[in-house]
């Protein structure tokens, strides 16, 4: 049986979030997706996609030189950011698939409606997005195969959305954790409650549970080390956002104290976002 290897692709493109957000940050208004393609001898698994045309040409030229026949293209969740990418790579290869949970295909079905894309995501990157948006397919069950290793899904609730999920490769100790673990960058925390940040905190228990040597964060930096120690450090943002949620009155007061504990993480727009969701005035 042969042995699985894994590989990254990062891409820096132009926050979601930085509307209105008070100056000072400048330099850090930006974020990066991070695609994985996980591959045996011939065959691959991507594992999400990029959010715009030019990154989703770039990913399909990255995988053609991989050399192998991608087999299967796995979503974590259904933020647009990790399957806008998705059509392009199924026309070039026709017998992939592309697959994700039931409640991620449910609300990724909803999401590239036309009238969601126009109010959503077209202001936010006008021009930029692809022009056909596809949904997933449900997998039946909770793991897959890549040249007879299992590939397997771990339900993880809320994380930055609800119904988030991981990929656990445990033949070499490998987790791709979608956006449950962020290497330094601001957490997408306006989708989350005090509830959905403690269902956020039980995820990372579960990650950690699995002993991985490696877990890939969805948003990082552009080399990352994909360092177990990442989920540590996912776990003391969200205690500290916790925290400040409780000894802060406004949206402002929240933003600062955050920054002041995390001050060198990129795309504080997200951070803006979720101050301004926790507190509005
Ligand atoms: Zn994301």
């Amino acid at each position: 049986m042969s042995k699985l290897e894994w590989k990254l692709l990062t891409k820096k493109r132009g926050s979601s979030t930085s509307q209105g957000i008070p100056p000072g940050k400048e330099d850090l208004l930006w974020v990066t997706g991070t695609v994985t393609l996980i591959y045996g001898e011939r065959d691959a698994v991507l594992v999400d996609t990029f959010l715009s045309e030019q990154h989703s040409k770039e990913l399909l030229e990255w995988v053609v030189e991989s050399g192998k026949n991608l087999k299967t293209i796995y979503v974590t969740h259904a933020h647009g950011d990790h399957y806008f990418g998705l059509k392009r790579l199924l026309d070039k290869f026709p017998d992939a698939k592309a697959i994700a949970t039931a409640p991620v295909v449910a609300a990724i079905r909803d999401q590239i409606k036309p009238e969601y894309v126009q109010s959503f995501w077209e202001p936010r990157f006008p021009g930029q997005l692809p022009s056909q948006l596809v949904a997933p397919e449900v997998l039946e069950g909770d793991a897959f195969y890549l040249e007879g290793e299992e590939l397997r899904v771990v339900q993880l609730g809320h994380t930055d959305t609800s119904h988030s999920t991981a990929l656990h490769v445990p033949s070499i100790g490998l987790v791709v954790s979608g956006d449950c673990v962020y290497n330094n960058t601001h957490l997408y925390l306006a989708e989350c409650d005090e509830e959905a940040c403690d269902e956020w905190l039980r995820a990372l228990d579960k990650i950690e549970s699995l002993h991985p040597e490696a877990v890939v964060a969805g948003h990082g930096v552009l080399d990352p080390d994909s360092s177990p120690r990442h989920i540590g450090e996912t776990r003391r943002y969200l205690r500290d956002f916790v925290a400040s949620l409780a000894s802060t009155t406004t949206a402002i007061e929240l933003y600062e104290a955050m920054l002041s504990l995390h001050p060198g993480r990129v795309n504080p727009g997200s951070l803006w976002a979720a101050a301004k969701a926790s507190k509005p005035s």
